[in-house]
């Protein structure tokens, strides 16, 4: 077990790694050195600057809508009040006091509202249970979510401001209409990038240290000693050939974990998501207005079933005029030899900052965005996009986290990872039940985030399909610069 005065080593500076480092820290840990290969301290978590990771990004969705998941729902209403007092204490700071990238007037939370959406007229399950344990659990902010095409909440929501009617007609052109859902007004949008500059601030403050950058803050294996058949984590090894010892290593790495700890293959997957952008002009003034976000709520939209399935959705302007649009609904792979494994493949990131840099997306996912934007916003057209990114998911077998000890390991070796798609929104308070679960403290949390592994003969989320599966990238046509524009497609609204 673990004291205060352990020397702790986390190796990823995501949220998960930024997360933990803080609760450890405020928890009375005094000695905790955070690793990651990215010079965060000079490029910001800026993802047009060399950062790759889950968490380095504009913004990410804030929600606290999980279906039947209570646990999840009441942890993003735990998070909500803890962002409102970053912003808060962001505001109230001089902005001398704040780190490069950040000032007063920065907001980390906005609360644009999160509009949930799917085909068709009968609520969709998903949104039908999220309503359903609100209203069981939480029946004040149950209050400030409402239904689509439900005329008394349409009047609720004019009587709070006609701001909020605009915002539920947003997406009137999806299907022609024949919508479902309901809009969360007091969710919105995280600004990712600052959050996380924010949030190992506030880890330095702590006295947390970071090691950033390559070669000495990536890890190139741990070091690992054998007593018989016990087996002991002592520290890492980074690329500059250093050793670094510690009583607990904790590898919080996202997408590349399983790259660090191969038996983690079986627990969890990197898979890419589809993300596209439109850079709207500074002379279309009107168009950075509409999509303010004091106008225009993030919305994600849910169509079909299997190959059919969709799941995709669009985020409010940033300050830069950028435009972020999300796919979903299929997740790719790219399975590549194991770098310490002999015959061992995994699917592992690539992106416009790998070895082997890529700065495209399969057809797949972008031919389906267009589609729905070109429904959804038709004064999109014109413009088509601008950049897109692959932005790698760390999978779990069910969705849930997996922060644990690894097996096998007498309590030396920690994974915090397994986002799923839906960490991000955590960063301010997740650290806070890992510190739990590294302390040994069972929570609601402690079995929904053990360790497990794929189970032979069921569906795994993906990870039963292997290299020959369907979503193998390497076997996809990827999209072509004429692919990136609408108007070829004959998707055009003129
Ligand atoms: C497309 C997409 C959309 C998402 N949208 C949302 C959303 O709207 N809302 C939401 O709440 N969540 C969202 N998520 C989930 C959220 O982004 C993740 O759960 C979260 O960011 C994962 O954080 P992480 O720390 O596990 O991983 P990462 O952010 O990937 O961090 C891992 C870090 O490890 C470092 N690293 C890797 N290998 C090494 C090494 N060898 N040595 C040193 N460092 C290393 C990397 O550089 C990286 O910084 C989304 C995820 C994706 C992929």
């Amino acid at each position: 077990m673990i004291s205060s005065d352990s020397k702790i080593i986390i190796v990823g500076a995501g949220v998960f790694g930024l997360s933990t480092a803080l609760w450890l820290a405020r928890g009375g840990y005094k000695n905790i050195t955070v690793f990651d290969r990215c010079a965060f301290d000079k490029n910001f978590y800026n993802p047009s600057n060399g950062c790759d990771g889950a968490s380095a990004d504009i913004n990410k969705v804030f929600r606290m809508a999980y279906g039947e998941k209570m646990d999840y729902q009441n942890l993003a209403i735990e998070a909500r009040d803890a962002w409102l007092s970053w912003n808060k204490g962001i505001a109230e700071s001089a902005a001398a006091d704040l780190p490069p990238g950040l000032t007063p007037e920065d907001k980390l939370l906005y609360i644009c509202g999160c509009y949930f959406v799917a085909k068709g007229i009968k609520l969709h399950d998903f949104y039908a249970e999220s309503l359903d344990t609100m209203e069981k659990t939480a029946p004040e902010m149950r209050k400030m979510q409402f239904i689509k095409g439900d005329e008394k909440d349409e009047e609720l929501l004019s009587k709070i401001s006609p701001k909020w009617v605009e915002k539920y007609h947003i997406v009137d052109g999806i299907n022609g209409g024949n919508t479902n859902g309901f809009i969360d007004i007091n969710g919105g949008i995280t600004i990712a990038d600052k959050a996380c500059v924010y949030a190992r601030f506030l880890c330095v403050q702590a006295g947390v240290k970071f090691v950033l950058g390559e070669p000495q803050g990536k890890l190139e294996t741990l070091i690992t000693e054998h007593n018989g058949p016990e087996r002991r984590v002592t520290g890492i090894k980074t690329c500059d050939g250093q050793s670094h010892y510690g009583d607990l290593v904790i590898i919080a790495a996202g997408g590349w974990t399983a790259s660090i700890i191969p038996e983690a293959h079986r627990a969890v997957e990197t898979t890419a998501g589809t993300v596209a952008f439109i850079d709207i002009p500074k002379d279309r003034q009107d168009l950075w207005e509409r999509f303010h976000p004091d106008n225009y709520p993030v919305w994600s939209y849910r169509r079909g079933e299997g190959d059919e399935y969709y799941q995709g959705g669009s985020f409010p302007i940033t300050k830069e005029g950028r435009l972020k649009f999300g796919f979903r609904g299929r997740k790719f792979t790219n399975f590549q030899d194991h770098p310490t494994e002999p015959n061992l493949r995994i699917s592992t990131p690539r992106t416009k900052y790998t070895k082997e840099p890529i700065n495209t997306v399969p057809l797949y996912g972008l031919k389906l965005m267009k589609e729905i934007i070109a429904q959804a916003l038709p004064e999109l057209v014109e413009f088509g996009f601008t950049d897109s990114r692959l932005c790698w998911y760390t999978d779990s077998i069910d969705n849930d986290y997996v922060i644990d000890y690894v097996p096998g390991y007498s309590d030396s070796l920690f994974i915090c990872t397994g986002g799923s798609g839906h960490g991000f929104k955590f960063l301010p308070v997740l650290g806070r039940h890992v510190k739990n679960q590294i302390e040994r403290t069972p929570n609601n949390f402690t079995s929904l985030w053990k360790w497990r592994v794929v189970e032979e003969g069921k569906l795994n989320n993906g990870l039963e399909q292997g290299e020959t599966g369907p979503r193998e990238m390497s076997r996809l046509e990827m999209a072509q610069p004429h692919d990136f524009m609408f108007k070829q497609a004959g998707l055009s609204s003129k």
